[in-house]
């Protein structure tokens, strides 16, 4: 019996347009060109996700009774294990960064301590950032139709429309987004999502749902950067890294990514990204990063800002943003864990 099909035939909108054409017209983008003040701008940004990635390290993907032979370097001193301490999610930390190139709040995968498969960086930071809009509602202020809000009476508090509140938000996050947080992120219309990494398992779902983007101001995906188009060289570091350890896993039986203190217990070989963001090769990457970061003392182009929008605060030249950013590191370190159970 022939299978019955029901196509989802688009009469309009910007599927329509793709029906017919090759898959990869609707995978890839025109590349980006930055001037050098926005370029050092966009690593300045990379370079504090990562440096958050190094200083809230997750590396016991497998526990912490066992080996990791990907991990020699980060053997605890005393042979008490490996660093790292309780997993809590995965390697992976977004900030959202506002138009005037403040940064609002950050976040980290919690996949593990909440245990959940969707408790991603940017998913987490997108609904804390509306969250926030909350707490600053001006209560206090009546709309038109009351000036005391009084008991009965309509009152609305005076506040941006969430539909369009980020689309002027840039997310950083330090691996490419999966379908989950791409669309959160189209839901939110964030502006832009760059990312440090990518992550061949995500179909490079943020590109197709960019080329698919609907007219209007709503519902808008963000544009995805690859951090290669502004020259952050750990991009490269972090997928040629990948590569090698996906390679060796497949082609060498004898590699491994945990070997168990209990013989009888299953020796992990599964060559994902999150288990590559627990090895050396990632920590060191990730450390490095840090290290420039925090050694920083000046940038390049100190006086560059991107334009002014209409209506809109001036952003902060790329001199304020560095200093802004090495402050925010030492809150963030000081602030400890975000996102343990106790916050939605
Ligand atoms: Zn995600």
């Amino acid at each position: 019996m022939a299978a019955i099909q029901h196509p989802p035939i688009p009469h309009t909108g910007p599927l329509a347009s793709y029906w017919s054409r090759q898959v990869q017209e609707l995978v890839l983008l025109p590349v980006t060109e930055f001037e050098a003040g926005q370029r050092e701008r966009h690593q300045l940004y990379s370079l504090l996700t990562m440096a958050l990635v190094a200083c809230y390290w997750n590396g016991n993907k497998y526990g912490q009774q066992g080996n990791y032979p990907w991990r020699a370097k980060q053997r605890q001193p005393n042979q008490s294990g490996y660093v790292g301490g309780d997993y809590l999610g995965h390697n992976i930390a977004s900030i959202a960064v506002d138009g005037q190139g403040e940064v609002i709040d950050f976040d980290f995968n919690h996949n593990e301590i909440l245990a959940s498969s969707v408790e991603h960086a940017e998913s987490r930071l997108i609904r804390r950032v509306f969250s926030l809009t909350q707490l600053f509602d001006d209560w206090d202020t009546a709309d038109s139709g009351s000036q005391t809000g009084t008991v009965g009476e309509p009152f609305t508090p005076a506040r941006t429309p969430y539909s369009t509140l980020l689309n002027r938000v840039t997310i950083y996050t330090s691996l490419e987004s999966c379908s989950q947080c791409s669309g959160i992120m189209a839901l939110g219309s964030v502006k832009a999502v760059v990312f440090l990494h990518r992550d061949p398992g995500q179909n490079s779902i943020g590109n197709i749902l960019y080329n698919l983007r609907p007219q209007g101001e709503r519902y808008l995906p963000p544009l995805p950067i690859p951090a290669d188009t502004f020259g952050l060289s750990y991009f490269g570091e972090l997928n040629a890294g990948y590569e090698q350890f996906a390679a060796e896993l497949k082609n060498n039986p004898e590699s491994c990514v945990f070997l168990p203190d209990d013989p009888s217990k299953k020796r992990e070989r599964s060559p994902s990204v999150t288990s590559f963001l627990c090895t050396d090769l990632a920590h060191d990457v990730f450390n490095r990063a840090l290290q420039e970061f925090t050694q920083l003392k000046e940038v390049q182009y100190p006086d560059f800002a991107p334009p002014q929008e209409e209506g809109q605060p001036k952003p902060h030249n790329n001199a304020w943003v560095l200093q802004h950013l090495q402050r925010f590191l030492s809150y963030a370190i000081r602030k400890g864990q975000r996102g343990t159970p106790h916050k939605l």
